[in-house]
C-alpha cells in the first residue's frame, strides 16, 4: 500500500484512529483526523498529531471532508453504516479498517485471534509463545496498542500477532492472517450486529480468503465455531478441552497434547498451566495450536505455560485479607465471562456484579450463582433485573449498594470469612459508574488494598 500523496480521512479518534493517521503521515500522505464528538479531545492528546502535521477536525462532519479524498480509513468504533461511511463508498472512494491498512502494510507472518471472549489473554500469551523463536514479536490490534503500529515497528522481520473483534472485521476486504484461531462465538455486540447469525457471519470474514496453505485454529467444543471448518478452504486445526481429537490441541490424562501428522507431542499438564480456570485451558490450547503451526516447539510452549501470569483484569489476584481471597474480573462485561470465572473457583463466592446492563440472557448465569454463591452484591443499573431473575431462581441472599463499589467492597469484606473468596466479576458493561472495565478494575483493586 502506497499512502505517497494520498489524501486521506481518518473517521474516529481513538487508539487505532490516532495511530494509523500519524503512519499515514509519515509515510507521506495527507490525512485528516475526524471526530464527529468534538469531547474526545479530552481523552487523548491530539496537539501531538498537529504537530506531526495531521489536520485534526472535531464536531458536526459534513460531506466537504470526504471530497477527492482517496482512502477513508475507519477506527473500530465507527460502524460501515454511518452516513458519511456510505456517501463515500457512493463516490468511490476506497473505503477500510485500520487493521486493513496493518494487513496491507506488513511485511512478516501475521497470526490472529479472534472469539467473543478470551481474545486478549489468548493473544497475549500467544506473543509470548512467538518470542520463544528469537523473533521480533509485535502484538496489537483489539489490545490498547494498534495494529497498524505494530505491523510498523516490526518492519521486515519477525511476525505479528493480532487480536481481533469483529468491528475491526467489518471494513476489512483483503485481511488475511495466515493463521487464525477462533475461540467461541456467543451472543455479545448483537446492537451492533443484529443478531448472532450476522455477527458469526462478520467473524467468518477472517478467514474468506484462505487457502489450504493458511491455517483455521477452531474450537471444537463450541458447535458454532466448529461448523466453520465446512466453510472454510483453510487447514483446519481443532482444539478442544473436553474431547480427545485423531488430530489437533487437546486435553489426554491431564496434558495438553498435539496430535499432527502422524505424530503426537506432550507439552504440560493442565495443573502445570498458571492461568486458571478451564476457559483458560481453552485459550492455552488455542495459543498452543498457533504457535505449534508457527514453528514453536513443545518444551518452549511449557516453559511460557508455566510462567505466563495472565493479563490484568481478568481474575487477577488482588490480594488475601484475613485468609479470604480477593479477585478481580472486571473485564468479564457479559455473563458468558462470569460463568467461567465462577466455574474456575470451587465455591464459597462473595461475587460483586452489575453495572451498565446489556439486556443479556440470564439464566444459566443465576442457575450458577445458585450453586456457587454464598452472597450477591449487586451495584449499577442492572441490579433490578439482576435482582427479579435472581429471585426468580430461588436466590436469597442478595444485597445492593447502588452506583458505589466502595459500599460494595466494604459489605464484601464485612461478610466474608476464609474459606470464601470475594469476587468483582460485573457480567456488564462499566459505563454506568466508570470510564471502561480498566478504570472499574482499578477502583476495585485500590478499594481492596485501603480495607488493609
Ligand atoms: P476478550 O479480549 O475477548 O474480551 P479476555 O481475555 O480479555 O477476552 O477475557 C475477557 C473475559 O472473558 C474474562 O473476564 C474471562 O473471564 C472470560 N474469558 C476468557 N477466556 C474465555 C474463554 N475462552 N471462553 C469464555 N470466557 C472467557
Amino acid at each position: 500500500m502506497n499512502f505517497v500523496n494520498k489524501k486521506v480521512v481518518v473517521l474516529g479518534v481513538g487508539i487505532s484512529g490516532n495511530a494509523v493517521a500519524k503512519l499515514a503521515k509519515e509515510l507521506g500522505a495527507v490525512v485528516t483526523l475526524s471526530d464527529s464528538n468534538a469531547e474526545i479531545a479530552k481523552k487523548y492528546d491530539l496537539d501531538e498529531l498537529r504537530d506531526c502535521g495531521v489536520t485534526v477536525e472535531l464536531g458536526p462532519q459534513s460531506d466537504s471532508l470526504i471530497s477527492g479524498i482517496d482512502y477513508l480509513i475507519l477506527s473500530p468504533g465507527v460502524p460501515m453504516a454511518v452516513p458519511l461511511v456510505q456517501k463515500a463508498i457512493a463516490n468511490g472512494v476506497e473505503v477500510m479498517s485500520e487493521v486493513e491498512v496493518a494487513y496491507r502494510l506488513c511485511k512478516v507472518p501475521l497470526y490472529a485471534v479472534t472469539g467473543t471472549n478470551g481474545k486478549t489473554t489468548t493473544t497475549t500469551l500467544l506473543g509470548e509463545l512467538m518470542k520463544k523463536i528469537g523473533t521480533e514479536v509485535g502484538v496489537g490490534g483489539n489490545i490498547g496498542v494498534a495494529l497498524s503500529s505494530e505491523v510498523h515497528r516490526v518492519g521486515e522481520k519477525g511476525c505479528v500477532v493480532a487480536e481481533i473483534s469483529s468491528y475491526q472485521l467489518e471494513a476489512s476486504s483483503q485481511f488475511n492472517p495466515h493463521i487464525v484461531a477462533i475461540l467461541n462465538v456467543t451472543p455479545d455486540h448483537i446492537a451492533r450486529h443484529g443478531s448472532i447469525d450476522n455477527y458469526q457471519k462478520v467473524k467468518e470474514q477472517i478467514f474468506s480468503h484462505h487457502t489450504k496453505d493458511d491455517y483455521l485454529v477452531l474450537n471444537y467444543d463450541d458447535a458454532r465455531v466448529k461448523s466453520m471448518a465446512e466453510r472454510a478452504n483453510s487447514t483446519v486445526m481443532f482444539f478442544s478441552r473436553l474431547h480427545e481429537l485423531e488430530e489437533g490441541a487437546f486435553v489426554k490424562d491431564h496434558w495438553l497434547t498435539i496430535n499432527w501428522q502422524g505424530k503426537s507431542y506432550k507439552i504440560c499438564t493442565v495443573d502445570d498451566v498458571k492461568i486458571k480456570g478451564g476457559h483458560n485451558i481453552e485459550n492455552a490450547l488455542a495459543a498452543v495450536g498457533v504457535a505449534f503451526l508457527a514453528g514453536v516447539g513443545a518444551e518452549a510452549m511449557a516453559q511460557v505455560l508455566k510462567e505466563f501470569p495472565g493479563v490484568e483484569h481478568r481474575i487477577e489476584p488482588v490480594t488475601t485479607i484475613d485468609g479470604v481471597g480477593y479477585f478481580n474480573d472486571s473485564k468479564a462485561t457479559n455473563p458468558e465471562s462470569t460463568i467461567k470465572a465462577l466455574e474456575a473457583f470451587t465455591g464459597h463466592i462473595i461475587l460483586i456484579a452489575g453495572g451498565h446492563d446489556k439486556n443479556t440472557d440470564l439464566t444459566e448465569f443465576m442457575q450458577l450463582i445458585k450453586e456457587k454463591v454464598d452472597e450477591l452484591i449487586l451495584i449499577g443499573n442492572a441490579a433490578a433485573r439482576f435482582k427479579e431473575a435472581a429471585i426468580a431462581n430461588g436466590i436469597t441472599n442478595i444485597h445492593e449498594t447502588g452506583y458505589s463499589m466502595e459500599e460494595a467492597v466494604k459489605l464484601a469484606h464485612k461478610i466474608a470469612k476464609e474459606p470464601q473468596i470475594v469476587l468483582l466479576s460485573p457480567a456488564c458493561a462499566s459505563f454506568d459508574m466508570f470510564d471502561g472495565f480498566e478504570e472499574r478494575g482499578r477502583v476495585f483493586k485500590e478499594l481492596v488494598y485501603k480495607l488493609k
